[in-house]
């Protein structure tokens, strides 16, 4: 299968954190990294719907002035999935299906822009969502009527130290839907077998790559003060990141901000890792 890394938002420029033996690194502005795949039989999947059209158009009323400010998101009019969908050359109805990590505002914006798609998303994520009063979620970004397929976590199997893993409905076995609880009620990450390797979309589990260091786990000091205000259980974060950074050779593990990871991705091979 053929898989786009497209960056569905650029937020506020970050520095990198020095790590020893890692590649120097440029300042960069974070990333809201989302993944298109093209499936044979299932026409385009998007995993995150990142920033929106709507989001760009209103980003007060959509966003909330507070996120704005903190993230300083580009709201550049070409960045919304859909139109790097078009910038590829097919059409918005191409997408059948979007995949959610979870619905915060920076994943879930550009839902209204695929009206037609079928949105797949935890339960207990989706009941967050509707009971929040605007802090976490945005119900602007809901109000359109995604067409909702909802999974609970427990009726999984269990699949390389992770429980309740699955496949989705409708959509191929290369790809299935992790709980991957800590960051939101019902957070999950996303992987896509591509058939040489395997992506594992780990959304906002973790915020930079130096958390994946099994010896000595680096935070980045900005991200890690978003991550505390956000997540609603750090231990099982923490042990959610610690059983991705085991998971082996010829698993690609990355996550939805960290812009090295992204730039490495979509370089891929040839760069090194960060
Ligand atoms: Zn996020």
């Amino acid at each position: 299968m053929r898989v786009h890394h497209l960056d569905c938002g650029s937020l506020r420029e970050i520095d990198p954190v020095d790590r020893p033996g890692g590649p120097p690194l440029e300042p960069a502005r974070a990333v809201v990294h989302c993944l298109l795949v093209e499936t044979a039989s299932d026409g385009l999947v998007l995993v995150d719907a990142g920033i929106g059209t709507a989001d760009v158009k209103d980003p007060n009323e959509r966003l909330g002035p507070d996120w704005v400010a903190f993230a300083e998101p580009s709201l550049d009019p070409a960045l919304p999935a859909v139109r790097q969908v078009e910038r590829l050359g097919f059409a918005p109805q191409d997408v059948r299906h979007i995949v959610l990590t979870h619905l915060h505002r920076d994943h879930a914006g550009g839902l209204r822009d695929f009206p037609h798609a079928r949105v797949h998303v935890h339960e207990a994520e989706l009941a967050a969502a509707r009971a929040d009063l605007g802090a976490t979620y945005r119900q602007a970004q809901l109000a359109h009527g995604p067409r909702w397929t909802t999974y609970a976590e427990q009726d999984g199997e269990p699949w390389l130290g992770f429980d309740g893993v699955r496949p989705l409905r409708g959509l191929p076995a290369e790809i299935l839907m992790v709980p991957l609880g800590g960051h939101s009620a019902g957070h999950a990450a996303v992987v896509v077998e591509t058939g040489d390797r395997r992506l594992v979309h780990a959304g906002d589990a973790y915020f930079h790559h130096g958390e994946l260091d099994r010896s000595a786990p680096v935070p980045h000091p900005v991200l890690e003060m978003v991550q505390r205000g956000a997540e609603v259980d750090r231990a099982m974060r923490l042990g959610n990141v610690a059983r991705l950074a085991e998971l082996g050779d010829g698993t690609e593990v990355f996550c939805a901000h960290d812009p090295w990871e992204f730039q490495r991705l979509q370089q891929w091979p040839t760069q090194d890792r960060p």
